[in-house]
């Protein structure tokens, strides 16, 4: 004979389907044809299978980061010492989410660029004095 729930081949008489535990009955066993189950319950498993979404991973480097990360960022920056180090952090670990990467990278260019732009203004600032000294002839 053959299980009721999984169909599968037991010997004739058995009280309980050594495959799925299902408990037998001499008459639901052998009035419940054998192939009519599998067949009546596969289809709509198959349909959920192909119908449902195929959802990406979520993967927390590439998520888009949230008005709250972008409005606490330039303020932690901000912070002199540690906002430093917290851009070279995000700019240069590699678990970091990219979009805060990206900006890390962008201020540290900025700040590259105030960088530069100060010590042009003071090396030029300071031979503006220098030549306002010889002019005036303070030594
Ligand atoms: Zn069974």
């Amino acid at each position: 004979m053959f299980c009721s729930k999984c169909a599968a081949k037991i010997p004739d008489g058995s009280i309980f389907c050594p495959e799925c535990g299902q408990k037998l009955t001499a008459d639901n066993a052998q009035q419940v044809p054998v192939r009519q189950q599998p067949l009546y319950t596969q289809p709509p498993v198959q349909q959920t299978r192909v119908s449902a979404p195929v959802q990406p991973a979520y993967d927390p480097q590439s998520a888009p980061l949230s008005t709250g990360n972008f409005f606490w960022m330039p303020v932690l920056i901000g912070i002199p010492v540690i906002g430093f180090i917290v851009l070279l952090v995000w700019a240069f670990s590699k678990d970091t989410n990219l979009n805060r990467k990206h900006y890390a990278r962008a201020a540290l260019i900025w700040l590259l660029i105030s960088l530069i732009l100060v010590v042009i203004v003071t090396v030029a600032g300071g031979g503006f004095l220098r030549s306002l000294q010889d002019a005036i002839g303070v030594s």
